[in-house]
């Protein structure tokens, strides 16, 4: 069955129900489905032998990001977070782009530096050229350290030396550039890192300093690209052509403005770690290269801008994205592993690729709510519901109180518990006059 991720009405259903109706749309066998995201992934003993000194596990929600064409095909992108609004505000971005065709995307090799840094040089650029005179020797000594790697069709494919600093530095660093195929590759390159140092030390004439992968992976980009026709991000109260110019003005702002970029990448955050996250990637290091990245000329900018191009508006997005598909914790978390099936992804590359697809849709779904309504409207409504549960709404009650909060304009705390103190009321002296 082809893959769909078109599937009206979904929110209207029970948990249980769209869990099937994802299995369903992704051909995964029900039982497997609900044996790995019902009991929300890791078991306190697994946990206890991942990390240390676990007092317990700690669970997110696990939901499902609709909609999404990228490169002419359905996906179900998985999303673990605890924010209200992102998924329904990326589900319905990914709507109005579909409509236009869908999202498409790139990527490049999946090439991660190991950072040699070599100290006490005297002459930074004698030992370059030494080092540089040893490239085919570096290359096989660090595709030595990674056997498995190797044999699956990556390894080491090259060696740069920089100079750093000033000549009292007495330092250059030395990167070798990994392809990690399917893995993220933070403990292969690690590896190569530590297993070369010493012979890279002995031909600059240097003392070996610190060894490890550089979380820059800036050859290791992503690009995904929307052309959304205007009149689909039309409104209630503003047309498609004014929404367009106002989302074009708010990139603009950001491009100027590091106080908005921060804001404007934040949001394209909420889409990429969000998926990140779900596939049980290492999101720390998604999130220092994607914003190492945004200051790589010296003034922290916008990893996605938008531009109008005739009758529609454009949308662009790059970012360093180191993903896997094998490795790390997909090795024991059961709804990681699930979340990767679900998706759909074909191979690290693609699995950045979705990511980065939805970290645009939830760009343009805020950019749009910016230009339009402003972002309260329907965050501060999904957001009410959180707010019922704090104070102390169940069940059915949750919606009720939500719902009534969102209509009186005041979603708080103490408006909260007013609705559910006098409904409690209202129920109890009906169930007294009965
Ligand atoms: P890993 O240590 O699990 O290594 C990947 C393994 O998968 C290797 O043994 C490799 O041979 C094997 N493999 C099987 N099929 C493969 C394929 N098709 N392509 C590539 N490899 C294949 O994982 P990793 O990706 O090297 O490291 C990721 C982990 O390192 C994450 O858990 C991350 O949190 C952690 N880490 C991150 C940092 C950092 O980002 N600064 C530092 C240290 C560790």
């Amino acid at each position: 069955m082809a893959r769909t991720s078109r599937i009206p009405g979904f929110f209207k259903h029970s948990v249980d129900e769209r869990r099937r109706l994802v299995a369903e749309a992704t051909d995964i066998a029900p039982h497997e489905f609900d044996a790995a995201s019902a009991r929300g992934g890791l078991d306190v003993g697994t946990s206890d032998k991942s990390v240390e000194n676990v007092i317990g596990v700690y669970t997110l929600p696990f939901a499902a990001t609709l909609n999404v064409r990228m490169n002419g095909r359905d996906v179900i992108a998985p999303m673990v977070i605890e924010e209200p609004s992102v998924v329904a505000a990326a589900s319905n971005a990914a709507r109005i782009v579909r409509q236009g065709g869908g999202f498409t995307a790139d990527a490049d090799e999946p090439i991660v530096a190991a950072q040699i840094q070599l100290l006490d040089v005297d002459a930074p650029e004698e030992a370059r050229a030494c080092v540089l005179a040893a490239k085919s020797e570096i290359l096989a000594l660090a595709d030595r350290a990674v056997p498995g790697l190797v044999a699956r069709g990556g390894g080491a494919r090259d060696v740069v030396v920089r100079v750093l600093g000033e000549p009292s530095d007495r330092m250059i660093v030395v990167d070798v550039h990994v392809d990690c195929r399917d893995a993220m590759g933070a403990n292969l390159v690690n590896s190569i890192a530590e297993a070369i140092g010493g012979r890279l030390a002995e031909l600059a004439h240097a003392r070996v300093g610190f060894r490890i992968l550089s979380n820059l992976c800036d050859r290791r980009r992503v690009r995904v690209r929307c052309s959304v026709p205007m009149e689909q991000l039309a409104t209630d109260n503003m047309s498609g052509v004014d929404v367009a110019r106002g989302m074009e003005e708010g990139s603009r702002f950001a491009e100027l403005d590091p106080y908005r970029a921060a804001t404007h990448n934040k949001g394209i955050m909420n889409g990429i770690d969000a998926v990140v996250i779900a596939t049980g990637n290492d999101w720390r290091a998604v999130e220092a290269g994607a914003h190492a990245y945004a200051a790589r000329e010296g003034r922290y900018q916008p990893l996605a801008i938008w531009r109008r191009e005739g009758a529609h508006l454009v949308g662009k997005l790059e970012l360093p994205l180191a993903l896997g598909v094998v490795g790390g914790t997909l090795r024991i978390h059961p709804t990681a592993r699930l979340a990767l099936k679900m998706s759909g992804a074909q191979g690290a590359t693609d699995l950045a690729m979705i990511a980065a697809t939805v970290g645009l849709a939830s760009n343009l779904a805020a950019l749009r709510a910016l230009a339009s309504d402003g972002i309260q409207r329907g965050h501060m409504a999904l957001h009410a519901r959180t707010v019922a549960i704090a104070a102390g709404a169940a069940n059915e009650m949750v919606e009720r109180v939500a719902e009534r909060m969102v209509e009186l304009g005041d979603i708080s705390l103490e408006g909260a518990r007013r609705i559910l103190a006098h409904d409690t009321a209202v129920i109890g002296s009906a169930a007294t006059a009965e």
